[in-house]
């Protein structure tokens, strides 16, 4: 299962914004982006030059890619995918996304990072429907209930999830930090996204190419 294992702060640097990628340290004085907002590497301060509609295009879809940390090949995926739905693609590509069990748990509050819930998926502490699943990219759906393993739930780790919870889910997911559980209630929308993404510029990127 490729990943991306290189240091987080670079690609919020190398994307000219906050991806949120590290948690409690994205919300503090700490954060790269406050001291260093320029692109990493010995000549970052001084990329200047306008992008093309292409180079619009590709740092679009190479945020994305980077806020849920998947690579090109899964992505291109999911933008077939959600080619073949129904309704507007790129909506349907962010759903999809959404949908992610890694990203499922962060959402719920089960994890202070996607990094950290796909992490906690690969070491198999979910289960989902009662069922083991430590697939990060397994694509959950509405009705779902995702729980933490019961041996899971006594560990340092999740006891403290459970007293750091924001408590600040999203409408589509229900959340139990009390029993370390949730359960998708409805899809995502469009509006539960916290980053400003065009994802029409993913679309039209793609769209180039099939
Ligand atoms: Fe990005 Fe968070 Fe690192 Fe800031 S602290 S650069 S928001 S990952």
């Amino acid at each position: 299962m490729a990943r991306y294992t290189g240091p987080v702060c670079r690609l919020c640097r190398r994307e000219g914004q906050k991806l949120y990628l590290k948690s409690d340290k994205c919300y503090t004085d700490k954060c790269p982006m406050n001291t260093r907002n320029y692109a990493p590497g010995q000549h970052g301060q001084a990329r200047t030059k306008k992008l093309s509609e292409y180079g619009v295009q590709l740092r679009e879809k190479q945020k994305v890619r980077r806020y849920y940390g998947i690579l090109e090949k899964p992505m291109l995926k999911y933008f077939l995918m959600a080619d073949k739905m129904q309704g507007i693609t790129g909506e349907n590509l962010l759903k999809v996304l959404e949908s992610r069990l890694d990203n499922v748990v962060f959402r719920m509050g089960l994890a202070s990072s996607r990094i950290e819930a796909r992490q906690l998926v690969v070491h198999g502490h979910f289960l989902v429907n009662g069922k083991k699943v430590d697939i990060p990219s397994y694509l959950t759906s509405v009705g779902d209930v995702i729980e933490v393993k019961e041996k899971s739930k006594k560990s340092p780790k999740f006891k403290h999830i459970q007293e750091n919870s924001q408590g600040n889910t999203p409408s589509w997911v229900e959340s139990d930090m009390e029993n370390l559980s949730g359960k998708i209630v409805a899809e995502s929308t469009r509006e539960d996204i916290d980053l400003p993404i065009e994802e029409h510029l993913i679309v039209e990127l793609y769209s180039k190419n099939k």
